[in-house]
């Protein structure tokens, strides 16, 4: 009240100051009808420069501790009005703690914005992303994004760093896990669906919260695939294959965008003004503000970009409003303009772009609006999240191999489980779950025993460690993520799990990465599963028995050996804090798993990068039976096709694709054609099938991909029941930038293809007018 009563005063007060700040203010900040335009100004108009500095100040709460946070560090300078915002702080108590200290002690009294990694679900954690786009199911992706929001504003927060939305084509970078795979396409309408899912449909209620598109831009291309490398890329390239999910984002209204780490054209993205101000904001009309990654302007020193306060200034003038972390902005920007290196109006349109987010929040209106504590007790970790958590972990595997109907297995009889996988709650959410209780995570040993109940016996025994090299051990099981402590050696493991296995009908191997394998700075060379669970692995396959693989991964694995020799592979990926009762779900076929993968699993870490979507070169190799061809396009120790294609992913029952139609053999500009095809299940489960459609442009002004992903449709289909799946095409989906960067259709003849993945599918053909 008090608060609100001050920013009134303000209000009144600065009504003649305004005008001319207004007037500069609107160049930066085009709309000048944006409701909040005005009042920032009269509180900008109100303001020190160092308080404006302050605004754009994030730093990370550290340990602050119910209670004690008016005597710490941070609450110092929030008093001193040197802090925007704060994030890794959680829970009502301590944000309302917090908040009362901006808006009851410093001098302007502005709110503060409370941040979070809110990335695949908040307590109730869902499947990784790449896990989840496997389900291609949007309608379900974007209530995923609306639980967390709900979940995590029940929690106090009201901004999450999230959607994550960086193409990859390299599974040796960790983050792919953190992504929606390599498809533009895909990856776009994904975007679309969490943002509209975090933020809803009024970012003033009290239960959404302010989403931030990250990492802008190109992240995900980082030199072989190591984190935070070098990125460097054409710009039809950029246009046609990257910067399509950022630029979805955007048109959902995404409130803030996070600087990716990477440099552009030799500029790293904090620092670059052609991204965050020509594209993002002249030509793509964002209004929001971009936050830095994790001291995304202090590491261009080590970029070679000047010293601490040049970079800082080159972030400010580059279009960067707020400074995660590092206090570049804080300890220099005031020198900077002393000596004109920063005007005031790019100071001011920083501030004034943080001030509207905290209008848009509704935090002038209640800085305590996201703390109430009946919210907290009743919204969180609630049954009914958990059981839609279950339910979405079973969409998002992905059933890679499954010979002779091995799966789904029967509740009877005796079940080995057997694997370092196996019994970790820890490792069962994934990378980024920071409001996970990992401990209380379902395991896949307390999932299959609670699905199974008395109808099976299950023996378990862990089989091996995670790796051989105890060091690598180490750095793979951090943050809290240990396997449980295991003191006896690999052989003696090994002979505990054989002896289990030689009692049983069926073993399930639990084996793959833990969830430290993936995620942020887990960039692998070898994307194999460890060398001591495929000697375990190896040992179970002998025994004869049927051998189910569970496989637990945050990236596209290298799985031929395993796809040579294992009659069946489940992938259950890191599926959240559900996940072992989900595994279990899919396993004994109470779900009739439905998920397609959508990166693609290499057959060698030599094809990387490798993608669906590729160009054909002058010299294609066309036949796939894995025959080297001297001077054309292909690896002498190696075939070109991929283990496993995009889109690829099997179900218990099959499906047969027949008759495809187009309504015309010709398109012209304002009219479109429908492409259709008959889907029939025609195995001996009802099922879930995703039904793709891709185009291909023969001939172009630029050189085309094979094909490209224009269309998917999950559609459930009864055993023995046929469906009509129809797409309509229009010039839209023909268009592409060309090398005048310029997004157009171009006259001549298109493939269109419609399949179960992008490998598999029926062809017909078009012309454009
Ligand atoms: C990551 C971001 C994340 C940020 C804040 C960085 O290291 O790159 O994705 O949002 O930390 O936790």
């Amino acid at each position: 009240m008090k608060t609100r009563t001050f920013i009134n005063t303000v209000l009144v007060c600065t009504i003649l100051l305004q005008i001319t700040s207004c007037n500069r203010n609107n160049k930066i900040i085009s709309n000048s009808s944006y409701p909040y335009n005005s009042k920032a100004d009269s509180i900008i108009n109100l303001m020190t420069i160092e308080e404006k500095i302050g605004q754009l100040n994030l730093p990370s709460s550290g340990d602050i501790t119910t209670g004690q946070a008016q005597s710490s560090d941070i609450a110092k300078k929030i008093e001193e009005g040197k802090v925007g915002g704060l994030f890794n702080i959680k829970s009502v108590e301590k944000i309302r703690e917090v908040q009362r200290i901006a808006v009851e002690k410093s001098r302007l009294k502005i709110p503060l914005l409370f941040g979070m990694d809110v990335i695949h679900g908040y307590q109730t954690t869902f499947p990784i992303p790449l896990g989840l786009s496997c389900s291609w199911d949007m309608e379900m992706i974007e209530k995923t994004a609306r639980m967390a929001a709900i979940e995590a504003s029940a929690d106090g927060l009201n901004w999450t760093f999230s959607p994550m939305v960086d193409i990859s084509k390299d599974p040796r970078w960790g983050r792919v896990s953190e992504g929606s795979g390599e498809d533009p396409y895909l990856g776009s309408e994904i975007a679309k669906a969490m943002v509209k899912g975090y933020q809803g449909d009024d970012l003033k209620a009290n239960n959404t919260l302010m989403a931030c598109v990250k990492h802008f831009a190109l992240y995900g291309a980082s030199e072989a695939g190591r984190d935070y490398n070098t990125v460097d890329m054409s710009k039809i390239r950029m246009y046609n294959e990257y910067l399509p999910p950022y630029k979805a984002a955007i048109d959902a209204g995404v409130g803030t965008v996070m600087a990716a780490f990477n440099e552009i054209d030799g500029v790293p993205s904090t620092g670059n003004k052609w991204l965050l101000t020509d594209l993002l904001r002249d030509d793509w009309k964002f209004n929001g503000f971009v936050v830095t990654d994790y001291t995304g302007i202090n590491e261009m020193v080590e970029h070679g970009m000047g010293d601490l306060q040049t970079v800082s200034a080159l972030a400010l003038n580059a279009g960067t409003d707020m400074d995660m972390v590092g206090e570049g902005f804080l300890t220099t920007i005031q020198k900077s303009i002393d000596e004109g290196k920063i005007s005031i109006e790019q100071l001011n349109a920083a501030v004034k772009r943080i001030l509207i987010a905290k209008y848009e929040l509704g935090l002038f209106d209640d800085p305590y609006k996201y703390c109430d504590q009946n919210r907290a007790k009743t919204e969180i970790y609630t049954k009914e999240n958990r059981d839609f958590a279950r339910k979405v972990a079973a969409e998002s595997m992905v059933l890679l191999k499954n010979n002779n109907n091995i799966l789904p297995l029967k509740k009877s009889g005796t079940i080995a489980l057997i694997g370092p996988l196996a019994d970790t709650p820890e490792n069962m959410a994934g990378t980024w779950s920071v409001a996970t209780k990992q401990s209380e995570s379902i395991s896949f040993l307390d999932g299959i025993k609670t699905v199974v109940g008395d109808k099976a016996s299950i023996l378990y025994a862990r089989g091996s460690h995670l790796d051989y090299d105890k060091e690598f051990e180490k750095i793979a099981t951090m943050h809290g993520k240990a396997l449980k402590k295991e003191s006896r050696t690999n052989e003696e493991l090994k002979a505990e799990a054989l002896k289990i296995a030689a009692k049983a009908d069926v073993i399930v191997a639990a084996l793959g990465e833990s969830a430290e394998m993936s995620g942020e700075c887990s960039s692998r060379t070898n994307i194999d599963i460890p060398q001591v669970q495929k000697d375990l692995l190896n040992a179970l396959l002998k025994t004869g028995k049927p051998v189910v693989l569970v496989l637990f991964t945050g990236r596209p694995l290298v799985l031929v050996e395993e796809n040579n020799s294992v009659p069946a592979i489940l992938n259950a990926w890191f599926s959240g804090s559900e996940a072992g009762l989900a595994i279990s779900d899919v396993l004994f076929g109470t779900v009739n798993p439905s998920g397609k993968i959508t990166a693609t699993f290499p057959r060698s870490v030599g094809q990387i990068p490798i993608y669906y979507s590729y160009k054909n070169t002058g010299r294609p190799l066309d036949n796939t039976e894995g025959k080297f061809v001297k001077f054309l396009s292909n690896y002498i120790d190696e075939r070109n096709e991929p283990l496993f294609p995009f889109g690829y992913g099997l179900s218990y029952t099959s499906f047969k694709y027949d008759n495809i139609k187009l309504s015309s053999e010709k398109l012209s500009e304002n009219q479109s054609i429908t492409a259709s095809v008959d889907v029939t299940n025609t195995g001996n489960y009802d099922g879930k099938e995703i039904v793709q459609l891709y185009i291909r442009d023969l001939v172009g002004s630029v050189t085309r991909p094979v094909k490209e992903l224009k269309g998917f449709q999950k559609i459930e289909l009864k055993k023995g029941e046929t469906k009509k799946v129809t797409f309509t095409i229009t010039i839209e989906d023909l268009k592409f930038y060309n090398s005048n960067l310029s997004f157009e259709a171009e006259p001549g003849d298109f493939e269109v293809f419609i399949g179960t993945n992008s490998s598999e599918n029926l062809k017909s053909t078009f012309k454009l007018l």
